[in-house]
């Protein structure tokens, strides 16, 4: 038999850290109410039986007469029926602050505008195999209040702004946010609105790691707190950043100490050196050795739908980046592609578009100048998007994704590189990036 604590705790919005709330507060004896506005919302059958739930609207009666509201990452605070309750003084809160609450092992917490997978799964991996029990998710994977029940010496947690929004005094042990572009003002509402609920990472943070290459990840924290910094140029001592050869080779370094070549890495472009930097100065913060965290690096292949290489056909060179869903992924693919393939006189065929969020398509006007032989739009905000990048390079519109893969392989030819890249969000034509990118993969395998 439980024992009841406390009132009620809604939690808004189910779907899987819905899911996760729910079943970790029933578990530790309080009682337990969930609204969504779906009839029948994903996980509505992975809940107790004793939680009460109203599904179909949000439910404001429930809501006023929660203790405290769990919001879902996916659900805007700004929602009428939870702005109510926040007007009566209802805390609402993530369920990583109800994380917070339920532990004092250190956290690792890693935000940014991207990169936060990769960054958060090579972590995880490098204090695995430096022999900590860590539990890895949040964002990414599974639900921060399922990672509890692993019972680990340390979190390692990828959190959104969403998330960040309704968490406060975090206490991370380490926290980075890794870069800041254009995102999710759809939501947010302008940058600034971005910046603050990300930097909400920083409350009560331990020690920092922060890019030195992006002024806007650098934090607020008081002159005390010890900070790290990583970045794509010759660090100073003590800080992580890259040594160059005369024969124009690249060492990951650490002040001046030269710790691994880029060529000894799976994962290419520059971008990926800063992801790896990065994992280093996090790792130092929780004490993993240098010597592991280097044969971690030697061995990791990156992750799937990220400038994933598809195939080689006619000598063209295939990528899968379904994962650029917002400009600044995208210009670190067409960018760090397009630099690799100048020399022998290769271009990039870009497939562009989607759902836009909100973003000015003109920040990709040089890159596209400069590398792209040609713009495949497609999506909803393809207008949008060839009215801002107009006169940059060859633009061309098509119906489907299929036939932008087709077109690009009849553009292309040997040394050239067909890239999907679309800075925008799937949701228009797929049900996410994973399944744009699986498309993609299937139509470019279909090529012949
Ligand atoms: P997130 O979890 O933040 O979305 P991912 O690791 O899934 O980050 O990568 C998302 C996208 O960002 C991919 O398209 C990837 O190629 C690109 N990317 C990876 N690292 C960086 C970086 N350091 N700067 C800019 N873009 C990056």
């Amino acid at each position: 038999m439980l024992i009841q604590r406390g009132g009620l705790k809604v939690v808004a919005g189910l779907g899987i850290s819905g899911v996760a709330a729910v079943n970790f507060l029933h578990h530790q004896g309080y009682r337990v109410a969930v609204t969504d506005s779906r009839p029948t919302p994903p996980g509505h059958d992975q809940i107790p039986a004793e939680v009460e739930t109203r599904f179909g609207q949000f439910d404001q009666d429930l809501l006023l007469s929660a203790e405290e509201i769990v919001i879902s990452p996916g659900l805007d605070p700004k929602l009428p029926e939870i702005q109510a309750a926040m007007a009566q003084g209802i805390p609402v809160v993530s369920e990583i602050q109800i994380l917070r609450r339920a532990t004092d092992k250190p956290i690792v917490a890693i935000t940014g505008s991207n990169a936060k997978s990769t960054v958060t799964t090579l972590i995880g991996l490098m204090a695995e195999q430096a022999g900590k029990k860590v539990a890895v998710g949040g964002n990414l994977g599974r639900p921060a209040l399922d990672l509890i029940k692993d019972d680990p010496e340390l979190y390692i947690l990828e959190l959104s702004s969403f998330q960040l929004e309704t968490t406060s005094n975090l206490n991370a042990e380490v926290a980075v946010v890794l870069n800041m572009s254009e995102d999710h003002l759809d939501r947010h509402g302008d940058m600034l609105g971005y910046h603050t609920a990300k930097h909400r990472i920083f409350q009560g943070v331990k020690k920092v790691v922060f890019n030195r290459d992006d002024a806007l990840s650098r934090p607020l924290v008081p002159d005390q707190t010890p900070m790290q910094s990583f970045g794509l140029n010759a660090p100073d001592l003590n800080q992580y950043g890259l040594l160059k050869d005369d024969d124009g080779s690249m060492w990951l370094a650490r002040g001046r100490e030269r710790l691994l070549k880029s060529t000894e890495m799976y994962i290419q472009g520059t971008h990926n050196i800063a992801n790896a930097l990065a994992c280093l100065a996090l790792g130092e913060a929780i004490g993993l050795s240098m010597h592991s965290m280097l044969e971690t690096l030697k061995t990791f292949k990156g992750l799937e739908h990220r400038c994933e290489f598809v195939k080689e056909l006619h000598g063209v060179r295939y990528y899968n980046d379904s994962k650029g869903t917002n400009i600044g992924a995208t210009l670190a693919a067409l960018d760090g592609l397009g630099a690799a393939i100048q020399a022998q006189g290769g271009k990039v065929a870009i497939i562009l578009g989607g759902q836009g969020k909100g973003q000015d398509f003109t920040a990709l006007r040089q890159s596209l100048q400069q590398y792209a032989k040609l713009a495949v739009l497609i999506g909803e905000d393809a207008t949008k998007i060839e009215t801002a990048v107009a006169g940059t390079t060859q633009l061309l519109t098509a119906d489907t994704l299929q036939q932008a893969v087709e077109i690009c392989q009849q553009h292309t030819q040997a040394h050239d590189v067909v890239l999907l890249s679309p800075a925008c969000a799937s949701f228009d034509m797929f049900s996410g990036y994973p399944e744009r990118g699986h498309k993609f993969v299937a139509y470019v395998n279909a090529l012949v």
